[in-house]
């Protein structure tokens, strides 16, 4: 049996296109999957509603799209369901984009003078694909050295999880999440390494069922091939 094949996409320079749709419409690019910025487009009032009035829109616009597809709203199965995805948005697959659900993080000094590199592997992720709004399942990989500063290990995990829910891309998940790492520990020996499956490829599109992608930042120190090997070989293990 061969190995899934696997699209490698290196994005650990944030430098992007000015133009990134590069002359082609939103049509003709269809199901190609852009990747604008480091920063999730939201606009400037994007938190005046508060959740309570969000989930009360959200409701009523969910029960319209039903409601045009000709889905017998006074069903009691479906009666719930736009309340229900309302609250699913905001309170916890998209709650991420609001910034007072960031983590609080605490610092601690690295007494033990552990200067090595620290990785955090494995850790489960369920976002949702910002093209499609259909789920992105995947598992990131997290690694720093210590300038000074240590982070609680569960923190680093909460960080992956406070970025993967939103509408995203995988390359804006990966750096958004080295950036915040980079910016806590105030060190850019940080490196991150997803690898996820897409539900848009999968189960829609193109239905690929064995590909998955993978996306790396590696940072200061972590941008050499000894470091990245070492990363490699625990990430094995
Ligand atoms: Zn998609």
């Amino acid at each position: 049996m061969t190995a899934p094949k696997k699209d490698t996409m290196k994005t650990n320079t944030l430098k992007q296109k000015t133009n990134p749709l590069n002359g082609f419409s939103h049509e003709d690019i269809g199901d190609e999957h852009l990747y604008t910025g480091l920063k999730t487009p939201l606009r400037a009032d994007a938190f005046k509603l508060s959740d309570t009035e969000k989930k009360e829109r959200i409701a009523i616009l969910f029960e319209e799209i039903m409601d045009v597809m000709g889905l017998d709203l006074t069903d009691d199965s479906l009666k719930g369901t736009p309340k229900r995805v309302a609250k699913m948005y905001v309170d916890e697959i998209f709650s991420g984009l609001n910034p007072k659900n960031k983590p609080k993080v605490a610092l601690f000094d690295n007494k033990y003078q552990y200067n090595q590199m620290l990785v955090e592997k494995n850790i489960t992720f369920y976002s949702n694909c910002e093209h499609h709004f259909v789920p992105i399942i995947g598992t990131a990989h997290v690694a720093y050295i210590s300038s000074g500063t240590v982070i609680g290990l569960s923190k680093l995990n909460r960080i992956v999880q406070y970025y993967a829910k939103r509408p995203q891309v995988q390359e804006r998940l990966t750096n958004q999440i080295a950036e915040e790492l980079k910016a806590i520990l105030n060190t850019s020996d940080v490196a991150v390494i997803i690898d996820a499956k897409h539900l848009c490829v999968s189960s829609r599109g193109i239905q690929d069922d064995t590909s998955a992608t993978v996306t790396t930042y590696y940072g200061g120190q972590f941008n050499t091939a000894q470091k990245i090997s070492e990363l490699q070989n625990y990430l094995k293990q």
